[in-house]
């Protein structure tokens, strides 16, 4: 049933952590999407790419 996959994959997109903490910023080094929030030593708010790596605040 197309229905039933479709709705197995919303969950499992849902539910991913990527997405809970993803942002609409892209990524200043490769352009991905794939940008989650992180706090930085001095409790600011830094931004590291999951698809490269990348840091930056
Ligand atoms: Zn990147």
């Amino acid at each position: 049933m197309p229905g039933s996959i479709l709705g197995e994959a919303g969950g499992l997109f849902g539910g991913a952590v990527t997405r809970k903490t993803a942002t609409r910023l892209d990524c200043p080094s490769c352009g991905s999407a794939h940008v989650a929030q992180v706090l930085g030593d001095n409790g600011g708010i830094s931004y590291v790419c999951t698809a490269c790596g990348h840091s930056w605040s």
